[in-house]
């Protein structure tokens, strides 16, 4: 079957996701053009890579970017104990101003681990930018920090979605846009 045809609805084209990236992407460089060290991007891997991808090339300053990547626990688990990181930065956050991008925020688990990670590593302020935001489901509460902003794409209605890197057991990430797959595809 041709990828399309696994697809149920669309909730999110190509063009209108490409407008609310380059939106983003300059309320980013608005907001960072007065800050004297570049912010340091990070992507959530692997949910973030094109998100990461089309947002950096539009960001009208200096940047560095990375990945690193987080293992939550089973669903319906707290990670509030140790949660893995078992790919960690490269660059060096200490002192920077470090803009998370995620793929999208569900529970908070991940990016409420990710998040204390990068503060101990002395991060002088840590911000979100994460495409998609479902507030319905949200169980662990976030702090950003210092000056950090937090930047959200699009609410999500509470579909598990798929496309624009978001996956079903690791397939469906190239889909150019976001999407709710047939139900005989989930079962
Ligand atoms: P959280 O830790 O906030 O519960 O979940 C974060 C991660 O779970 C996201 O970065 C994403 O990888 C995955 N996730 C949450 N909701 C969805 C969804 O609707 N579709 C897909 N493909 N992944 C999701
Ligand atoms: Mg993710
Ligand atoms: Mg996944």
């Amino acid at each position: 079957m041709e990828l399309d045809k696994h697809v149920e609805k669309i909730l999110w084209t190509e063009q209108q996701i490409f407008q609310r990236v380059s939106e983003l992407a300059s309320e980013i460089t608005q907001d960072f053009t007065p800050q004297t060290k570049a912010p340091a991007i990070v992507g959530v891997a692997t949910g973030a890579f094109l998100f990461l991808a089309d947002l950096v090339r539009k960001i009208q300053l200096p940047i560095s970017v990375d990945f690193i990547r987080a293992d939550s626990y089973g669903s319906g688990t707290v990670s509030d104990g140790n949660p893995r990181i078992p790919f960690d930065l490269k660059v060096d956050v200490e002192g920077k101003h470090v803009i998370l991008v995620e793929d999208i925020v569900d529970t908070g688990s991940t990016l409420s681990c990710l998040i204390d990670h990068i503060k101990s590593k002395g991060a002088s302020s840590i911000s979100v930018c994460t495409l998609l935001d479902k507030p319905a489901r949200r169980k662990v509460h976030f702090e950003l920090v210092g000056k950090g902003k937090y930047y959200c794409g699009f609410e999500c209605p509470d579909y598990f979605v798929v496309g624009y890197g978001m996956d079903f057991a690791e397939l469906y990430r190239n889909l150019p846009y976001v999407g709710v797959l047939k139900p005989e595809i989930y079962s």
